[in-house]
């Protein structure tokens, strides 16, 4: 069966702003918009976004309203909706469960949230398999966070979690500084992906592979360093590439300047993702599309990507 896949999709840059607007109304939370449309625009990058950090400032609406069980529930089944309407038949979301916890949760019942909103979804779209990711975050004082994200990702992995990854501003806090967080999950035998080489150099990709890390999240950098793509197409170490969120994060200044032909034609295995779905107003159609028209990609060569994708999915039990 030929199969439509994304592995890398983050949960809250892919809300519906309807869902958004009402959540807030129904929480009794005063967020920074007075209409559907101005939390449709808050919640999606500004064109003339300058940095990573200035993309993230866009996940600060939809974080507030994700503090509750019900929300969260009702979001992932959402998105399970919107892939399974997009025909996708796999998809790996990711979300960092520590960003929920405001209101009292632990990380164990955010998680249980989420899973239980994707498998409703799943059952209403049973064409689509979804597994998910958990995300550690960057930042200075939250190591005991990240820590109980990968016991947490301990406790649910099988049960829709299948892998952890790190995410958040790579160029203020470096790869290097999370090494205690990912020896446990390798202690635990969890598959583990990394955002890296997206806002730092080729060293943070190595760092990330030094923790264990199967796949890479971005690693346009490697484009650049013709020994780690060399390393990278001999271990097959899968790249999830995000073409559109790397132009609003300035990775590149133009999409025709981004380096995914070279990266491909070195023989790594990089597969096309949306990243955030709101944020970047985009779909995987779409970014497809995108490769097809802007970097010059052949029909041919898309399906070749579907294929990285399939073969490098984290859930490997499905047929
Ligand atoms: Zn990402």
């Amino acid at each position: 069966m030929e199969h439509f896949a994304e592995l890398h999709l983050h949960l809250d840059g892919s809300l519906r702003p309807e869902t958004v607007w009402e959540l807030a109304g129904k929480q009794g939370i005063r967020i920074p918009a007075g209409s559907v449309e101005e939390t449709r625009f808050k919640m999606q990058v500004p064109e003339n976004c300058r940095t990573l950090e200035e993309y993230l400032e866009r996940f600060d609406l939809p974080l507030m309203v994700l503090q509750e069980w019900e929300a969260l529930e009702r979001v992932s089944f959402e998105l399970v909706e919107e892939l399974a309407g997009e025909g996708l038949t796999y998809a790996e979301i990711r979300f960092a469960p520590q960003l929920s916890m405001k209101n009292g949760m632990s990380q164990d019942d955010v998680t249980e949230a989420v899973i239980r909103g994707m498998r409703r979804g799943m059952e209403r779209y049973p064409q689509l398999s979804a597994g998910l990711i958990l995300c550690c975050m960057r930042g200075a004082d939250n190591q005991e966070q990240n820590v109980q994200t990968i016991e947490t990702a301990k406790k649910y992995f099988g049960d829709m979690v299948c892998a952890v990854d790190l995410a958040g501003a790579e160029s203020l806090f470096p790869t290097s500084a999370f090494a205690p967080v990912f020896a446990r999950a390798r202690e635990y035998g969890l598959p583990i992906t990394i955002h890296a080489g997206e806002a730092a150099g080729a060293d943070s990709m190595r760092t990330a592979l030094s923790f264990g890390a199967g796949r890479i999240g971005h690693g346009v950098a490697a484009a650049y360093d013709d020994r780690l793509l060399e390393q990278l197409a001999d271990e097959k170490i899968c790249l999830e590439v995000c073409v559109s969120s790397n132009y609003h994060t300035k990775v590149v200044s133009r999409l025709e300047d981004h380096p995914l032909r070279r990266l491909y034609d070195s023989g790594v295995p990089v597969t096309v993702n949306s990243d955030n779905r709101t944020c970047s107003g985009t779909s995987l159609k779409r970014e497809f599309a995108l490769i097809r028209q802007r970097l010059g990609f052949t029909d041919d060569e898309l399906l070749k990507m579907q294929k990285y994708a399939w073969e490098a999915r984290f859930l490997k039990q499905i047929q």
